[in-house]
């Protein structure tokens, strides 16, 4: 089964192609399931107005382009190919304490969430993690991720290691106590809540770090899943984070799987995630 459950569209304003131009391209590949899942929509008063611009969210879809642009959009190219190809529309987003029952109202509205933590928060503001980490901002990451698994809301943790992007010293990696508790703290979390967890195809374009004498991947780091490897009831998936109709066809699909079994990693192509959208109800 050929599936992909990361998926973008134009409206992040860093990704090309609408719901319909994926869904073809997906079609074309020999995709059974594909999930739409550009980035939510967080709520202006969720940061200051720094932070909100300063994680250029003012260029991001907001909660009128979901209901006026993304859903109808995802629905169209739903009903559209409906034969030909399962779709599932959800969203990747972030998770933003302070607003549990917005998140939860998507939430049930939607297929599924992706939890993708670009930023959290810390030292009294939201830091993004591809500005810098040091060991107490990479606990605070830790701490994040499980208390946002632990709300039930997501289905699946995108680049759960994104925090070891930056943690490094002139582009040598750190994998300390810091980095194997935090890593073993998500991967407990996911289990517990059921959440998969994703290996993502988006860090291996980007510059690599070095850790032992050897290029490693920015994400998914090898050093993280070797620990994932090691807990038998840990769910794995294969993300294409696609930023653009063709990433679906991208070689890099390939290099992640062997990563995986390089990692000792064993992956599923066929989630349990039930699709909950259908056109004879109004459940959206
Ligand atoms: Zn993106
Ligand atoms: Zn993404």
């Amino acid at each position: 089964m050929k599936t992909n459950f990361h998926t973008h569209h134009e409206l992040c304003g860093h990704a090309i192609g609408t719901a319909k131009d994926y869904v073809e391209y997906a079609i074309k590949s020999g995709y059974d399931r594909i999930g739409l899942t550009d980035h939510g929509p967080i709520p202006r008063d969720a940061m200051s107005q720094d932070d909100y611009f300063g994680n250029y969210l003012h260029l991001q879809m907001n909660e009128s382009d979901f209901e006026t642009i993304y859903l109808p959009d995802c629905l169209q190219a739903k009903q559209k190919f409906q034969h030909q190809i399962d779709v599932l529309i959800g969203l990747e987003i972030e998770y933003i304490p302070t607003h549990k029952s917005y998140l939860q109202s998507l939430a049930d509205r939607l297929d599924y969430l992706i939890l993708g933590v670009h930023y959290f928060p810390f030292q009294g503001h939201m830091h993004n993690v591809y500005e810098w980490m040091n060991s107490e901002s990479v606990q605070t990451y830790g701490d994040h991720v499980q208390e946002a698994l632990d709300s039930g809301l997501y289905r699946i943790l995108a680049h759960p290691d994104i925090f070891l992007m930056k943690y490094h010293h002139d582009l040598e990696a750190i994998f300390d106590t810091a980095a194997i508790e935090t890593t073993h703290k998500i991967i407990q979390a996911a289990i517990k809540n059921n959440v998969y967890l994703e290996i993502n195809c988006g860090g291996a374009k980007r510059e690599g770090l070095h850790y032992q004498n050897q290029t490693r991947y920015v994400y998914p780091r090898e050093e993280f899943w070797r620990i994932v490897a090691t807990y038998p009831d840990a769910k794995v998936l294969i993300g294409v984070d696609a930023h653009a109709p063709a990433h679906l066809g991208n070689p890099v699909i390939e290099e992640m799987k062997h990563f995986a079994s390089l990692c000792g990693v064993t992956w599923v192509d066929n989630p349990m995630i039930q699709g909950r959208i259908r056109f004879q109800g109004n459940e959206i």
